[in-house]
């Protein structure tokens, strides 16, 4: 048994994408910002409709994976699928870009909070041409682990602690899920600790959004992404409001990586073909 200790951290930079939606992006902030199978983390956090109100219009995708986990407010997906999504507190969007999608997440309202994050997990070069694939997780099919000092809500991958095991709605037993990953909320009371198991050789990271916890002493920054070392679990305790904090995990792809925008490939060639696709009104259609 070792334990994982807190390696690298990535802060967050304000940014805006989108139609002008102010977020803080920790993961992705740069090409050297990433964590293998993990592209991208932001976070939308904001009272002030003017921050998100543009939402994000009509936009490709592919070669990856979004998932939008929404804690306050709403928003709709609409995709050329024909699906519409209802992005409600809670609730998860996992969505499988693979050969293309073009889809537009708007918010489905004009004042309030509108809080969450969206997360893009890379797909292994024989799937990044796959069909595109759409789920709308209801907050209710969202099972939570409740333990003493704490509850986590597993959203991707199985969660086993004192004799309880949870399965998230996403679960790597699914063939489409090559890097079978862990994509937990974990919600901790005031001055508690919990040790969760992670799959060796797996990269991990966390995202602290609310209060304070420490992993071997260490204090966590807040809204950064904290790398963690390698292990078979993490040990977290918790300050003295408490502590939030997403733990998200997977097994590395270990392939290159070219990225131009919301195109995420192997090689400079096929985004050049991806850009092409594109224009040629042929992201999304079927080989
Ligand atoms: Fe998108």
């Amino acid at each position: 048994m070792s334990t994982r200790s807190l390696q690298r951290i990535i802060p967050s930079v304000a940014t805006a994408d989108g139609a002008g939606v102010k977020l803080r992006r920790s993961l992705g902030s740069s090409q050297f910002a990433r964590l293998d199978p993990f592209l991208m983390l932001d976070e939308f956090y904001s009272d002030n409709p003017n921050d998100y109100i543009a939402g994000f219009p009509s936009h490709p995708h592919r070669g990856f994976e979004t998932v939008t986990y929404m804690l306050d407010g709403r928003m709709q997906h609409k995709d050329h699928l024909g699906n519409t999504g209802d992005l409600a507190p809670g609730s998860v969007q996992w969505m499988t870009a693979g050969r293309g999608v073009i889809h537009s997440e708007m918010p489905r309202q004009s004042e309030g909070r509108m809080r969450g994050f969206q997360l893009w997990l890379n797909l292994p070069a024989a799937e990044k041409m796959k069909p595109a694939d759409y789920r709308d997780i209801p907050a209710a099919d969202i099972p939570e682990l409740v333990f003493d000092g704490g509850r986590v809500r597993v959203i991707a991958g199985t969660l086993s602690l004192e004799g309880e095991r949870v399965a998230g709605p996403v679960n790597g037993g699914e063939a489409s899920l090559a890097t079978d990953p862990i994509y937990w909320d974990l919600h901790l009371d005031p001055a508690r600790e919990v040790t969760l198991p992670l799959t060796r050789g797996h990269n991990a990271f966390i995202y602290l959004y609310e209060g304070q916890a420490s992993i071997g002493g260490q204090g966590v920054p807040h809204r950064a992404a904290g790398v963690l070392g390698d292990g078979d679990r993490l040990n977290l305790v918790s300050g003295s409001d408490g502590a939030r904090l997403l733990i998200l995990a997977g097994r590395p792809i270990n392939e290159p990586v070219a990225q131009y925008g919301p195109f995420v490939m192997n090689t400079r060639e096929e985004i050049e073909q991806a850009l092409q696709d594109y224009r040629d009104g042929r992201l999304t259609e079927a080989v």
